[in-house]
């Protein structure tokens, strides 16, 4: 099994100075099928660098949609997967699960999609389609096997799914969402993982007007569930560790915003104030932490939801949820139908992330910025203006 890598970033000098290399264990052969040689943009190792690379993406299928990528956004998930903070991964690994692009192909079954169209794929691409989850359009609970969009075994081909920091991609037609006309299509791409992963709990919970809502971690996700709060009419209020993000927030529509301190013995400062307070919180923090001074603050049948760390949440005491009949819950990303409502839904009320655009080269330094807490607030991988010019 062989992946075709590079070490530079530029095409027009891919041809001199690519090597092949093997990779690093038995799961992941990059170069499979012959539906076309891509350029991507992967690590070879778990922790490694960002490097450019081809891989080639697996032919048409009659049920098959390709895209030629333009917009990547990055994930903190991405990072997880890449850093190996989620146990072992697959490598060579393409991440990438928001993104946008034009369609420049379709199988001869497809119906919904025609080339030229803009179309937009999210964590998903694959899943069993007949179990009672996936009839229910929730695919990524599906009862047998989601197949995410990058670093999962990959039902039409031998190896495993190589994400949207790439030039082009196949996906099967039901896990493509269409994209609005007049759509601006770099602050798009983030609504198909931060925007689906905050808008579905606020379908499933019915969040709404009046109601009193509370986001803690102002990142990717988070900045996405105040716009979304706000535009619903709750009354919101941001946690952040980031005291220089509390303008940011107020101008997003926060009523309130406070700035805690994981580490400090009283993390939360005026806590006693707020006790009661909550009817709806979302956790966007990417690390395990301590909620208990957080339970709180919600009021009777309350509802704390993690979309955050998949680790072990500390501080839930069974005094703390019956003293109030309070609720902690999770949620992961949102189904397909619903993935092309929240595209919709933003798309016709001006919902948009804020993004920064960033070339491919710039894709380690973006890592770290994340990391740093400081991206505001979300990175976008422009696939296109090269390949344009
Ligand atoms: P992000 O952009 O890094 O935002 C996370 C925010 O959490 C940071 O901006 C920061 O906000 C706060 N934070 C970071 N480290 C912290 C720490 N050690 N202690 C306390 N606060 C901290 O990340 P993201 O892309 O929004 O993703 C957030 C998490 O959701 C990731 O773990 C990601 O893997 C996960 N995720 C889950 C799903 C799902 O389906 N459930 C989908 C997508 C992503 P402040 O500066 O405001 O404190
Ligand atoms: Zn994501």
């Amino acid at each position: 099994m062989e992946a075709v890598v590079t070490d530079t970033f530029f095409p027009e000098k891919f041809a001199d100075r690519t090597e092949t290399v093997r990779t690093q264990n038995n799961l992941s052969p990059i170069v499979e099928h012959h539906g076309g040689p891509t350029r991507a943009y992967g690590a070879l190792r778990s922790n490694g660098p960002i490097h450019g690379m081809n891989i080639d993406r697996r032919a048409l299928m009659p049920d098959d949609v390709a895209i030629d990528i333009l917009y990547c956004g990055v994930c903190h998930s991405d990072i997880h997967m890449i850093r190996g903070e989620w146990g072992e991964q697959p490598f060579p690994m393409v991440p990438g699960h928001e993104f946008v692009g034009r369609v420049s192909a379709v199988g001869e079954a497809v119906t919904r999609f025609s080339p030229g169209d803009f179309a937009g794929v999210g964590c998903m691409v694959d899943s069993c389609c007949a179990c009672d989850s996936c009839k229910a359009g929730l695919e990524q609970y599906c009862i047998k096997d989601t197949t995410l969009t990058y670093a999962s075994p990959d039902p039409r081909g031998p190896g495993q799914t190589y994400g949207g920091y790439a030039e082009r991609i196949v996906v099967r037609d039901r896990f493509v969402v269409k994209i609005p006309d007049g759509a601006d299509l770099a602050s798009t791409a983030p609504l198909l993982c931060s925007g689906i992963t905050t808008f579905s709990p606020m379908q499933h919970w019915r969040l709404g007007s009046g109601q009193r809502f509370a986001v803690i971690g102002l990142g990717g996700l988070g900045h996405m569930a105040l716009k979304l709060a706000v535009h619903r009419g709750a009354e919101a209020t941001v946690f952040t560790t980031s005291e220089d993000k509390a303008k940011d927030a107020y101008a997003m529509g926060a009523k309130d915003v406070v700035v805690w301190h994981p580490a400090a013995t009283d993390p939360i400062p005026l806590v006693g104030e707020m006790t009661n307070r909550f009817d709806f919180m979302l956790s966007t923090i990417p690390f395990p932490f301590d909620i208990a001074p957080f339970l709180q603050l919600l009021r009777l049948d309350g509802i704390f939801v993690n979309v955050g760390a998949p680790g072990a949440i500390a501080g839930v005491s069974g005094g703390a949820l019956w003293g109030k009949r309070r609720s902690i819950a999770g949620s992961c990303i949102g189904g397909m139908p619903e993935t092309q409502d929240v595209v919709d839904y933003c798309c016709a009320n001006g919902i948009r992330p804020q993004i920064e655009v960033i070339l491919p080269d710039q894709i380690d330094d973006a890592y770290l910025r994340v990391e740093r807490k400081s991206v505001r607030y979300r990175f976008v991988i422009d696939l296109a203006s090269h390949r344009a010019g």
